[in-house]
This record gives C-alpha cells, structure tokens and sequence, in this order.
C-alpha cells in the first residue's frame, strides 16, 4: 500500500469479489485495466500448484467476468517469459512455442488464452506482455523491488556488496555461454511502465490485439551482473559457485521487435549500469 502513488486511490479489495470491482469500475468510469496482481516464485508454483492456478488463473478470470459485464474493453496482462519454457532457439520471438516448464508460466499462459478466446467472441481488446527479467528501480520515487523472501539476483548480489550478506551463490559455472554462467536479459522495471501506458494507448486508439515480449534483446551473465554491481557500489562481491537451480535454461533473450513495431515501444535504459546503479541507489534508502 505504501508503494502506491499519493495521487492514486487505493483500495484493498479481492479481484474475485464481482460486486465491489464492478462498483469500482462504475464509480470511475473505467474503460481499461492494467492487471500485475499475481503469485510469481517459480519453486513456490511447483509445490503449490493449486495456489497458483486459484491466485492467477480463476482470480483472472473471475476479474474478466466483471470487466466484461460491464462493458471494459481493454485489459493489460503481466504476463511471463516463462510461458515459453526451454528455448527451442534464440533470441526468442512471440512464434516460439508455448511449452511451460512450471506452474508460474503455465498459469500465465492459460490466462493468455482465456484472453484470446475472449477478443475473438466478445470483442476484448488486450495485451500480454511478457516480462523477462525485470529490475532496476525508480529511486527518486522511492520504488524498487521488495520481495520476501527475495530469491532475485541482483538484490540479492546488492545484499552481498552491502554486507548483509556474505556471499552470493552462483547456480552454476559450467553453461554454455561465453563466461560459464547464465544469460538473461534484465530490462528496466521503468521501461517496462513505459511499456504498458504504450500497449494501453495502441489499444485505445482501435490497435489489434496480442502477446508482446519485453525485453531489450540483449543477453547480461550472471558474472556480468556481479561486475557491474562491484563497479557501481564500490565493493567487492564474494562469489561461492553452486549447483545449477532446477528448472534453469542457460539463456533467455527476448526478440522485442513486435512491440516495437506494433506500438513503437523499446527499452530506453539499455546500460547494465543504469539499471544496476537504480536498484543500488533503491537499496541504499531502503537499508
Ligand atoms: N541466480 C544465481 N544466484 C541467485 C539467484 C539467481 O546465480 O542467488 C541466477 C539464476 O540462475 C538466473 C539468473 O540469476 O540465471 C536470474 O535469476 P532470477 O531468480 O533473478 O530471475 P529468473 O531468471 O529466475 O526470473
């Protein structure tokens, strides 16, 4: 609650609770909804999958049944790369099949079909956007990342350079990628807003609908991050290797040229310094 912007009103409510969303939707006048609220720990959906398909899934779809009842006509879904699974190539387009290796994705995914089938028979307009790994932080509006328990990288090397912890561990040295450790592609939580006030504007303005990858198309290493965040803190970070995490392919680089395209959308803050020098300024107010 503290993270919400003074100027916007917040109200606790459940999304599966039809009479008050709909009161809400009246109240304003609302015409478009940008949905986050998820369950998103990749470990956690594998041994409660009843959680995740209850929390993300029928929660979504009993928010759709009052957004379509009362005639909203856009929807915006945080979406995942992980509805991909194991990359088949890469940088990895919208076309790449489908085929999630956990609950997290799988959810998301069935969300993204409830959603087309949807548009298809009553018009919704929508956009899934496909996360890959969010970070950095925005802060001079005191916002970044607070997850508990924090499994993330780069909060968790931050920790490590600012001794509230005395190591990171690396899941795994021996990739195929050109340093041994895994590649991702960090894309600026800033770029990412951006991102969803465009897909909100392409759709308002009559554009189609679809899934969309956000990302910057750059692949960052696990090492990569550890030697940014020791040049932007100052500090050293001791590293411990472990055994690669389950469930890891070595890289996940989006194609994010369809939004690019179809609504001119691309990651502005490119500079691994940049994002890793926000989520560090971020940390330090926060400790
Ligand atoms: N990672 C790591 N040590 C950690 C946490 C993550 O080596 O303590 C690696 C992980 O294997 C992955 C990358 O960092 O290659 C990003 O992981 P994160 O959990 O931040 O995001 P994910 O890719 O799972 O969405």
């Amino acid at each position: 609650e503290d993270a919400v912007h003074p100027k916007a009103r917040f109200v606790r409510g459940d999304i599966r609770d039809r009479a008050k969303v709909s009161a809400l939707v009246r109240e304003h006048g609302v015409t478009g909804v940008v949905h986050f609220a998820a369950k998103i720990q990749v470990g956690e959906s594998m041994v409660k999958p009843r959680m995740y398909f209850q929390d993300n899934l029928v929660a979504t779809l009993a928010l759709l049944e009052t957004l379509l009842d009362e005639g909203v006509g856009a929807f915006i879904l945080s979406s995942t790369a992980a509805v991909y699974g194991d990359p088949e190539y890469t940088p990895i387009d919208e076309a790449h099949p489908k085929k999630p290796v956990n609950t997290y994705g799988e959810s998301k995914l069935f969300i993204e079909h409830a959603l087309r089938r949807y548009h298809d028979a009553y018009g919704l307009k929508y956009a899934a956007l496909r996360y890959f790994n969010a970070s950095g932080a925005d802060p001079a509006a005191g916002l970044g990342e607070r997850h508990d328990p924090e499994t993330h990288l780069i909060p968790l090397v931050l920790d490590a350079a600012a001794g509230l912890r005395k190591d990171i561990g690396v899941f795994g040295d021996d990739w195929e990628t050109r340093d041994g450790t895994c590649e991702r592609d960090y894309i600026h939580v800033l770029d990412l807003a951006d991102a969803h006030l465009a897909a909100l504007g392409h759709l308002e303005a009559g554009g189609g609908s679809g899934a969309y990858n956000l990302g910057t198309g750059r692949g960052t290493t696990v090492s990569e991050i550890i030697a940014s965040v020791e040049r932007v803190s100052g500090r050293p970070v001791p590293v411990v290797v472990r055994p690669r995490r389950d469930g890891d392919p070595a890289v996940l680089v989006a194609s994010a040229k369809k939004a690019l395209d179809t609504f001119g959308w691309q990651a502005k803050r490119t500079s691994l310094d940049e994002i890793v020098g926000d989520a560090w300024a971020f940390h330090q107010r926060a400790r």
